[in-house]
This record gives C-alpha cells, sequence and structure tokens, in this order.
C-alpha cells in the first residue's frame, strides 16, 4: 500500500453518511462509494465521492475500506464478497456495531485471504457523524491502529484502541448496554413521577441535583422523554435490540447472567410490538404509559 491508500466507503445510512462524506473532504485521494439504496449513494456523489456499482467495484478499487452497515450479517456477508475480489493487504475497518463473534470471525477469513481487519464501532449521534465528532473505540492491533488512526480521525474527534481485535465491540456493546437500562429505569420513573403530581421537567431538574443524575437523564430524559420528542430516522428499538442481544450473548459466553440486559430487552421488544419500532428509542417511555 502506498503511503496515502484510495479509500472505500459500504453502507451510506444515517451514521454512514456523514462519516463518508467527511472521510471524502478531507482525504486527499479518491473514494470509492456503495450502498444499495441508490438515493444514499447519490448523495455521497453529490459531495464528490466516486459512485461504484457493487462490493465487489469497492473492493477492486480501495486499499482501506470502511462499511457502515446494519449489523453483523450484513458485515460478514459484505466482507465475504470483499475477500473474494480484493487484493492482499486491503485493509477492513468495520465502522458497524456487530457482535464480539461477528468481529473474530470476519477478522479470520479476512486474513485467510491475506487482507486485514479492525473493528470500530462509532458512538454518539447522527450530528456527531456529520460534525465528525463520533467517539470510535477500536479493536485492532497496534500497528494496524497505527496506520487507520488518522483516516479515522476524519470522523471521529476521539478515536481510542480499546485492545485486539473485537475488543472494540465488546467496549461499544457495554457502552450501549448501560444506557439503555438506565433510559429503560428512567421510562419508568417519568411515568410514576408524572402521576404522582411532578411534572417531567421538574423532575429533571431536581433529580440532576441529586445523586440520581446522569448523562442519560441530562440528554435522553431532558430532550426526548420530557418534551415526548422521538423522530424516526435516528436509533430505531431494532438497533437497541440488536445490541442488547449481542451483549447477551457475549454476557453468556463470558459466564455473566445477563440478567439486566433481559429486562431492558423486553421493553424494546414491547415498544416494537407496539408499532414504535422505528421512532428514537427512548419513545420506550410510551411502552411504560401505556401500561
Ligand atoms: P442505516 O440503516 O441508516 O444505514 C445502513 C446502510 O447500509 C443503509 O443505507 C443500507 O442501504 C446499507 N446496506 C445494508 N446492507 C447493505 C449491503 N449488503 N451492501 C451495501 N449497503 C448495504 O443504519 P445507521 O443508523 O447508519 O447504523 C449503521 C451502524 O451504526 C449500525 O450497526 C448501528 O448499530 C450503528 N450505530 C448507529 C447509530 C445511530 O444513532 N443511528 C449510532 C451509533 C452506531
Amino acid at each position: 500500500m502506498s503511503d496515502i491508500p484510495t479509500l472505500g466507503f459500504i453502507g451510506l445510512g444515517v451514521m454512514g453518511g456523514g462519516m463518508c462524506a467527511n472521510a471524502v473532504r478531507r482525504h486527499p485521494k479518491p473514494l470509492h462509494a456503495f450502498d444499495m439504496n441508490a438515493q444514499a449513494l447519490r448523495t455521497q456523489t453529490d459531495v464528490g465521492a466516486v459512485a461504484a456499482a457493487s462490493v465487489e467495484d469497492v473492493a477492486r478499487a480501495a486499499q482501506v475500506i470502511f462499511l457502515s452497515l446494519p449489523g453483523g450479517k450484513q458485515v460478514r456477508a459484505v466482507a465475504a464478497e470483499i475477500a473474494a475480489h480484493a487484493a492482499k493487504g486491503t485493509v477492513v475497518v468495520d465502522l458497524s456495531t456487530t457482535s464480539v463473534a461477528d468481529a473474530r470471525d470476519v477478522a479470520s477469513l479476512l486474513a485467510d485471504h491475506g487482507m486485514v481487519f479492525a473493528d470500530a464501532p462509532v458512538a454518539r449521534t447522527r450530528q456527531a457523524a456529520v460534525e465528525g465528532t463520533l467517539s470510535i473505540m477500536v479493536g485492532a492491533d497496534e500497528a494496524v491502529f497505527a496506520r487507520i488512526e488518522p483516516l479515522l480521525r476524519y470522523m471521529g474527534s476521539d478515536v481510542t484502541l480499546c485492545g485486539g481485535i473485537g475488543c472494540g465491540q465488546v467496549v461499544k456493546l457495554i457502552n450501549n448496554t448501560l444506557l439503555f437500562e438506565q433510559v429503560a429505569a428512567l421510562a419508568e420513573m417519568f411515568v410514576v413521577a408524572e402521576r404522582a403530581g411532578v411534572t417531567r421537567e421538574k423532575l429533571v431538574e431536581a433529580v440532576s441535583l441529586g445523586s440520581g443524575d446522569s448523562f442519560a437523564l441530562r440528554n435522553h430524559g431532558l430532550k426526548a422523554m420530557a418534551p415526548r420528542v422521538f423522530p424516526e430516522k435516528a436509533f430505531p428499538m431494532a438497533y437497541t435490540l440488536k445490541d442488547l442481544s449481542y451483549t447477551i450473548e457475549l454476557a453468556e459466553q463470558m459466564g455473566v447472567e445477563p440478567r439486566l440486559p433481559r429486562l431492558a430487552a423486553e421493553y424494546y421488544q414491547a415498544a416494537i410490538d407496539q408499532g414504535l419500532g422505528e421512532r428514537y428509542f427512548p419513545a420506550i417511555v410510551e411502552v411504560v404509559d401505556r401500561k
């Protein structure tokens, strides 16, 4: 690989769209982009990306390929296509949230073809993806990390090497699980407070001054649950459930009984069952309130 690689980007949705656009703007060489969704691809070619017709096209053109796909199933399928068509030495950096086993299996498949893998799931919002201020948690060999860190800094303001392959996903899944559990706990307490005569706004104001304070309260509680604003195309319930299922699988593999993730997952599943699946996930408060 020459010092400055040609880039590829596959998966240009809510998060991938903003990340890809930042890479196009900041990288001195062409970026070959692909998404099954033609509109998502057009948005990127409008800002200067080269349109690829398929995963194979990206695999043949790029030396470092970023993925931002719905989950492990899609990452496994796309990685298998890359393995079949890319040159030896190609680096695949997965920005999606997958299971730890997905990341380690994909790394081993690519290694069999002389290719390199890093898991680099991202935290924060669509807005942070647009602004290039994501937090990126990386699982990679130190030498691979040194090569990809400058590229990840096009997209993130915080880039943390968490350990070897899979360790980025370990940290990301734990981060999300702690948040989803806290949002479920807040959803119950918001409804209790309101029914007992305390407004949602007053609850946030007063609890944030006490030891019940948290990022989830001041962010998801204040901005979404108090005003009951749950947009679509943000972070849907299906992704919440997906991440919790990956954590449950990981905890079981590590010999820890995941009781709290299972309990939280019941609420998010109920939200999907009640037609709230596409809404921003703090809409779980509606599930509690309907009982
Ligand atoms: P999204 O559904 O908006 O985007 C996924 C994109 O991948 C879509 O445009 C889809 O057309 C494309 N795609 C799917 N399969 C494909 C294939 N085989 N080939 C080519 N393109 C394909 O999802 P998103 O919200 O951008 O999330 C992407 C990843 O980032 C997920 O793993 C998610 O868990 C994670 N994540 C999301 C958020 C968020 O706030 N939305 C935050 C952090 C992490």
